[in-house]
C-alpha cells in the first residue's frame, strides 16, 4: 500500500507569504496529479504556536511563519483539498524545530494502521521538512520516493536542495523528477 505525503503546501511557504520558498506555489499542479493517483493522501502543516522556538523573535533561525489558526498556516488554495484524505498538522511544540511530519503527531501510527509501507513525498521545503519527514519515514522502515518535480528548495545557502538529495540518496530514499 502507498500513500501520498504532502509536506507544508502553505500560504506562508508561497510567495507573498512569510516564509516564501522561492516558486513555492509551483508544486501545487505536479502535487494534484500524484494525489489523482494516490490511494491515500496525507497534508502536513507547519503549525506553530505564536512563541514558537524557531522564529527570529525567540532566537530562531525564521520569521514567523505559519502559527495555527492563521491564514498564512492554511494549506494553498490550489491543492485539491478532495484529495487529501487526512491532514496532520506538526511543529507544535514550542521548544522543538518540528521539521519533520514524524515528529511529535500520529503520522507513524496513521500510516501503519493503513498498511502504507512506501510513501511518496512531495511539497515544501526540499532542504528541511521534506527532508526531514523523508529520512523519518526511512527510519520507520518505509520505502520512500521523493518527487523532486513537485518540491522546491529554500536554498539558504546556494546548493542546499542538491546536498538534500544526495543526503536523501545516501539514506536509501528514491529521488525522481
Ligand atoms: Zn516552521
Amino acid at each position: 500500500m502507498r500513500a501520498l505525503i504532502v509536506v507544508d503546501v502553505q500560504n506562508d511557504f508561497c510567495p507573498g507569504g512569510a516564509l516564501a520558498v522561492p516558486d513555492g506555489d509551483a508544486v501545487v499542479e505536479p502535487i494534484n496529479r500524484l494525489a489523482s493517483q494516490s490511494p491515500f493522501v496525507v497534508a502536513t502543516r507547519d503549525w506553530h504556536p505564536p512563541d514558537h522556538g524557531s522564529f527570529a523573535s525567540q532566537g530562531g533561525p525564521w520569521p514567523r511563519h505559519c502559527v495555527a489558526g492563521t491564514p498564512g498556516a492554511e494549506l494553498h488554495a490550489g491543492i485539491d483539498r478532495g484529495r487529501v484524505d487526512v491532514v496532520v498538522d506538526k511543529g507544535q511544540a514550542p521548544d522543538r524545530e518540528g521539521y519533520s511530519g514524524f515528529e511529535g503527531t500520529e503520522l507513524k501510527r496513521l500510516l501503519r494502521s493503513r498498511g502504507v509501507d512506501a510513501v511518496d513525498l512531495a511539497g515544501l521545503a526540499l532542504d528541511y521538512c521534506v527532508k526531514a519527514t523523508a529520512l523519518d519515514a526511512r527510519r520507520a522502515g518505509l520505502a520512500v520516493t521523493v518527487h523532486r518535480g513537485a518540491t522546491r528548495a529554500v536554498e539558504v545557502q546556494p546548493g542546499d536542495g542538491e546536498r538534500a538529495v544526495e543526503e536523501l540518496r545516501a539514506a536509501g530514499v528514491e529521488v525522481v523528477d
